[in-house]
């Protein structure tokens, strides 16, 4: 049986570390993640987003979970990603997904309230809990700087999680979607973090928290991809957030670029190979490897 989110992460806050969330689109992405996360022994969310929905196919991203899930006996969840779309949140209700967000972060509080409450209310009478969205994270193609942010308030996470009955919330202390997120220094508002922490029982989440770590952005570069001044969010402030109370990270831009570069390399390389199976190898080993630096960070490894 899939786990839903808040089982997993109310593990985590008990025991002080935060499960890992990645974004899958399709079999080499799942099957490198749920390789490492089983042999390190670490708890691990599926999730995926409306767009890997239309890409890969709903049923098929179920199989994927649920096969990972029997083969492997691993705590896990698959989980909506930015859900916003009414009929596909219904979709993945009755088809099997043990979690679903609902992001309303765009719109006005009361609006916000209204609409995650009623996706409470579907996805509770099957068991399936829910994470909301309070305060925006900058978007993937501005320029990004903190006046495009607006961090979540304290007082009004605490309303809002009191209104809507959510079990777990996405809040906004600085990180950003993509792989563009600081101009500057990479740091987090960890102080608000706190606050919020000590104001709401809900276990918190953070998205847009990948690394882009600068050594992929040279091998990158080396394969003829240039991603100019993109900047993740560092180790160390990932590891202060946990510490802090964020119980579920997401991952995303990171695995897109491991996996990019682990293609782009072996072409480069290669002038015979033409199997698509060799081809992909090499990136998913890259995923591999995403994966458990990772797991170590959140310190999610051996927890069952
Ligand atoms: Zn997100």
């Amino acid at each position: 049986m899939l786990k839903t989110n808040l089982f997993l992460q109310k593990n985590a806050k008990a025991k002080g570390y935060a499960v890992p969330a990645f974004n899958i689109n399709n079999l080499e992405i799942t099957k490198a993640v749920i390789n490492t996360a089983s042999k390190m022994k670490s708890p691990v969310i599926l999730q995926t987003s409306e767009g890997a929905i239309k890409y890969a196919g709903m049923k098929n991203l179920i199989s994927l979970a649920k096969n990972a899930e029997d083969e492997n006996r691993i705590p896990l969840s698959l989980h909506l990603d930015h859900g916003q779309d009414f009929d596909v949140i219904r979709k993945c209700i009755k088809l099997g997904y043990s979690s679903v967000m609902f992001d309303g972060s765009h719109m006005e509080f009361k609006d916000n309230v209204k609409n995650t409450k009623k996706v409470v209310n579907l996805a509770h009478k099957k068991g399936i809990s829910v994470e909301g969205e309070l305060g925006v994270l900058a978007g993937i193609e501005e320029n990004i700087k903190s006046k495009n942010h607006i961090y979540t308030d304290p007082d009004q996470a605490k309303e809002f999680t009191l209104k809507t009955g959510v079990d777990t919330l996405a809040i906004a202390i600085g990180t950003s979607h993509g792989a563009y997120k600081f101009s500057g220094e990479s740091k987090l508002d960890i102080k608000r973090l706190k606050e919020i922490e000590k104001k709401v029982k809900t276990p918190l989440v953070l998205h847009g928290a990948s690394g882009v770590p600068e050594e992929l952005k040279k091998k990158l570069l080396g394969t003829g991809l240039n991603i100019g001044k993109a900047k993740g969010v560092s180790d160390q402030e990932i590891r202060k957030a946990v510490k802090a109370g964020i119980t579920k990270v997401n991952i995303d831009t990171d695995l897109r670029l491991a996996f990019t570069y682990g293609l782009r390399n072996f072409i480069k390389k290669n002038n015979e190979d033409f199997d698509p199976r060799k081809i992909m190898k090499p990136a998913m080993d890259e995923i591999e490897k995403v994966v458990e630096a990772k797991i170590k960070v959140l310190g999610s490894n051996r927890r069952y």
